[in-house]
């Protein structure tokens, strides 16, 4: 299968938005779109049309773009079931286990409540990729705005039982802050440490740090690597008015 080719969108002031085409259908969808014109600009440039939004969440620096989007290119909205009321742009509603696809590439639905009480992950098992939005974040994890801690540290299990290689497409550039709280929280863990510098590196040189790994996630997130909802419960409190 001819790899999906993925272009990561900055946009505001820390949200990376995601062009993802097949080259094989010429189809291009974009995954949790806080704004359109990075959006319109890159399939522009590329000369690609959109067939597609996929939402994780409705927060509005995910689907900001959508109405526009939607209006310009006559895309499909896809959306989590449980938050269409605060989506009324979206076209299709998914929950677990559904299947979404772009060309030949198929992602299954998976439930991941906690950021927000709807949230979902997209999940291509035969592409190794995982677009997760605000539920995990290199060596972090998302706030607990609408959900337990007992239902992040479920997310947090069933995301760590995937393959080591899996790429993890998150939504935010929130590393260096997370890293800096990640070596406190486990100051002992060296791997931490030598991912660090390479993220202090990278961010010097204005470079992005996601995608991450499962296996990076596995090693070095401290919210991943909680041994229980306990645990992520007081990590995520920590990081809540950690000011490192
Ligand atoms: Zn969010
Ligand atoms: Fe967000």
């Amino acid at each position: 299968m001819t790899a999906l080719q993925i272009v990561r969108l900055p946009a505001l002031s820390d949200n990376y938005v995601w062009l993802v085409h097949d080259p094989v259908s010429a189809e291009t969808i974009v995954v949790d779109p806080a704004q359109a014109a990075p959006v319109l600009d890159a399939l522009a440039t590329r000369g690609w049309a959109l067939t597609a939004i996929w939402n994780t969440h409705w927060h509005p620096d995910h689907t900001g773009g959508n109405a526009e989007l939607k209006a310009d290119t006559g895309c499909t909205v896809i959306a989590p079931a449980a938050e269409a009321a605060k989506i009324p742009t979206a076209d299709r509603l998914v929950g677990e286990g559904d299947v979404v696809a772009i060309g030949g590439h198929r992602a299954v639905v998976l439930e991941v409540p906690a950021h927000t009480a709807g949230h979902i992950a997209y999940h291509f098992a035969d592409d190794a990729i995982v677009f997760v939005g605000d539920t995990l974040f290199a060596m972090g994890c998302g706030r607990l705005f609408e959900g337990t801690a007992e239902q992040m540290f479920a997310n947090m299990q069933r995301l760590a039982a995937l393959p080591d290689a899996t790429l993890v497409y998150c939504a935010h550039e929130y590393t260096l802050s997370n890293g800096r709280y990640a070596l406190v929280a486990e100051p002992e863990n060296a791997a931490i440490r030598h991912r660090m510098a390479d993220v202090e590196r990278l961010r010097a040189e204005g470079e992005a740090t996601v995608p991450t790994t499962i296996a990076a996630e596995r090693a070095t997130n401290p919210f991943l690597r909680a041994a229980d909802a306990r645990m992520l419960a007081e990590r995520r409190a920590a990081k809540d008015s950690f000011a490192g």
